[in-house]
């Protein structure tokens, strides 16, 4: 079960097109993997769809948003059981789901990762002026810099977990940290994890060898 899913700003957002592509990734991504997600998506999608139809160039009467969201909710269909995320992970449900796989080309086996010290690893996806989105790979037990945000950073997981203060996030699960947020990520034991991050604005680390090394690793 998915415990935290993008916000209904960030799926609207994503819904009219106006993400860019770095968080886009993610939201297709957890969208993919959780039907709850896709059902809030559907639906707005729907709305905005139906809207546009019965709108024209006239002004709204008052409760039609709730009346267009009513007649959704009793025609939309069941889902099809078994056609989301589930907590088994079966060849039919592997590690990296199908938007994922697109930037990578293949599966886990074909990610070209790059080291970035104690274990941690990385493999960029995109890179913009605006925003970047990677794959990261954590050992279980291991933690990423300490560090901080010049915009938004959007962490979903995609194998193993990770715990960010009191809070815990599994496969499915999105993370999000702003400029106010400063933290260590922590890999929970039992499985190393793997991530897909996309950060607005480069990372502010606060230990020195992460900041040599910042650089060359766009990151
Ligand atoms: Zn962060």
């Amino acid at each position: 079960m998915v415990q935290h899913q993008v916000s209904d700003t960030v799926l609207l957002d994503y819904a009219a097109g106006n993400l860019h592509e770095a968080f886009g990734l993610v939201v297709a991504t957890q969208v993919s993997i959780c039907d709850a997600v896709r059902g809030r998506l559907d639906e707005m999608e729907q709305i905005g769809g139906a809207v546009l139809e019965e709108s024209g160039c006239a002004r709204l009467a008052e409760g039609s948003y709730d009346a267009v969201l009513a007649r959704i909710r009793s025609t939309a269909p069941e889902p099809e059981p078994g056609s989301g995320f589930g907590p088994e992970r079966t060849a039919d449900c592997p590690v990296l789901p199908g938007p994922v796989r697109t930037y990578v080309g293949g599966g886990v086996a074909a990610i070209r990762w790059r080291s970035l010290g104690m274990g941690v690893r990385q493999a960029v996806l995109h890179s913009s002026k605006t925003a970047s989105a990677r794959l990261l790979y954590i050992p279980a037990g291991a933690h990423m810099p300490d560090h901080g945000h010049h915009g938004t950073e959007m962490t979903l997981v995609l194998q193993g977990a990770f715990l960010d203060g009191d809070r815990r996030y599994a496969r499915g699960d999105v993370a999000v940290a702003d400029e106010d947020v400063a933290h260590t990520p922590v890999a929970d034991i039992g499985e190393d994890c793997i991530c897909l991050a996309a950060c607005e604005g480069a990372l502010k680390f606060t230990g020195l060898l992460p900041r040599i090394v910042q650089p060359f690793f766009r990151i």
